[in-house]
């Protein structure tokens, strides 16, 4: 009998019971909570006269609503005054941790957790946010989850959920010099489209993702949800324990390591599907269209409309109208208006590294407004050890506080009209980053950089300084 890969394992270790509608109901070891899913769900838990099982097990911190050039309270946007206010008043009403923007901890929810050390190998992690998968680069089984099930996990720390299949990712060989997690996992969505992961957990596997740096994984992981898996996962190994040890919510090093060995994908573990990639043939990806399956090679042509299969073909026509872009077309011939580097995919102190080297000594192209926004308070501070926000500030990036800003812009940080923005966030949605008609073109930090710099799309590569 073929053994069992770490979804399996996780799973039957945290199953509660089969429930009738055939979902399992589940215990979450980690729950997650922010300022934008979380007031409605405790509104829910007062109305039925319930509270918090376990508050312990549930962490707090302001990110998407948060404005990052001025923090002062009350802020500017009543509205987000209101939502803090009332996550304040819920996290101290029912014992709930809460790194709020005074405590020194603030930052995205996903940039947090890890940084924390609450992100373990073997747990079961949720949040009503989409991209709790990025928890997943632990060996976590890390759920994005919706406001009612927040209220169910508050609850009663256990949620409904259907168990995916897993499917294997198996990226074979290195990945070049100047290629990096975000131009994989674009290209991973490419290749199996935003909706191949419907049903799946992906485990990425292979020795391009052994040799990642934790703040790889998680890039990879981040976006998992992007190409429609409910979860993304990396096996925990010593890159995983060396990156945890010594962090606040680790208490105990050994008995972390021994629960993420033991939930580790067997040698002979079974996969319901498995999709090969060679890391070798990545080069820099950007995105040219409206979801993040619609991206090319730095140096590729825009593809013709004969290439796509019937079903893809108005999404492509309706990209290509949003976008004003022709099939053809080279992106490097892309003027870019704005810059945005961070988000949850690409804010940790590892992306703000790999965009100085190429930032050092430039500057920002006339016209081209480039923002800077660390992860998290943490990232900002230790970025600000290291001298990175002079680097940025002295080629004319803004340094700005830490949190979504311009990845969602339910903050004040929006695009203008038809403004193309360059940005390492995840989504390239219509509208995504406040303004109806922006168009946004996804990227890794060091593309974004090199955007900034020549004030277009241009291959990082060339700029040197790419490690
Ligand atoms: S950075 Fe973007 S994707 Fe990540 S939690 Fe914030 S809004 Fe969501």
């Amino acid at each position: 009998m073929a053994g069992k890969n770490l979804l399996d394992k996780v799973w039957a270790r945290h199953k509660v019971r089969t429930l009738d509608s055939g979902q399992d109901q589940l215990f979450i070891g980690l729950h997650l909570i922010h300022e934008v899913t979380s007031p409605q769900a405790f509104g829910m838990l007062r109305e039925k006269g319930l509270t918090v099982r376990y508050p312990h097990r549930t962490f707090a911190t302001a990110d998407h609503i948060v404005p990052t050039d001025n923090q002062k309270r009350p802020y500017q946007d009543s509205l987000a005054e209101a939502m803090i206010l009332a996550l304040e008043k819920n996290t101290a009403e029912y014992g709930i941790t809460y790194f709020g923007p005074e405590s020194g901890g603030q930052g995205v929810v996903h940039v947090v957790g890890p940084e924390k050390g609450l992100t373990q190998p073997g747990m079961t992690i949720a949040c009503g946010d989409s991209h709790t998968a990025t928890h997943g680069a632990f060996g976590a089984i890390a759920f994005g989850v919706g406001t009612s099930q927040v209220r169910d996990i508050l609850a009663t720390q256990t949620m409904a959920i259907a168990k995916p299949k897993v499917r294997r990712i198996l990226v074979n060989g290195r990945l070049p010099e100047g290629v990096g997690a975000k131009d994989l996992i674009l290209a991973i969505i490419r290749k199996l489209g935003v909706n191949g992961g419907l049903g799946y957990a992906y485990e990425y596997a292979g020795e391009a993702v052994r040799a990642m740096s934790m703040e790889q994984r998680m890039t990879l992981c981040n976006m998992s949800i992007e190409g429609g898996a409910r979860v993304g996962y990396v096996q925990p190994d010593e890159t995983t324990y060396a990156w945890l040890a010594g962090r606040p919510y680790v208490v105990d090093e050994k008995a972390m390591r021994a629960f993420g060995e033991q939930m580790s994908s067997d040698e002979d573990a079974h996969y319901d599907d498995q999709v090969v990639f060679d890391a070798a043939s990545l080069k820099p990806m950007v995105s040219w269209g409206i979801n993040p399956g619609q991206v090319v090679a730095v140096d590729e042509p825009l593809p013709s409309l004969e290439g796509f299969p019937p079903e893809e073909l108005e999404s492509v026509k309706r990209a290509y109208d949003y976008m004003g872009f022709s099939p053809g077309e080279l992106m490097t011939d892309k003027k870019i208006d704005v810059v945005f580097i961070g988000s949850c995919t690409n804010g940790r102190l590892e992306d703000l590294r790999e965009a100085a080297r190429i930032v050092r000594g430039r500057r920002v192209a006339d016209g081209v407004r480039a923002l800077v926004v660390p992860g998290s308070q943490e990232v900002a501070g230790a970025a600000e050890k290291e001298g990175l926000n002079r680097v940025f500030s002295e080629a004319g990036f803004q340094w700005r506080c830490a949190g979504c800003s311009m990845c969602l812009a339910m903050n004040p940080d929006k695009l203008e009209g038809r403004q193309i923005s360059a940005s390492t966030s995840n989504r390239n949605f219509m509208g995504r980053q406040g303004s109806p008609s922006g168009r946004t073109l996804l990227m890794s930090p060091s593309m974004a950089a090199a955007a900034a710099i020549a004030g277009r799309v241009t291959d990082a590569r060339a700029m040197g300084g790419i490690k």
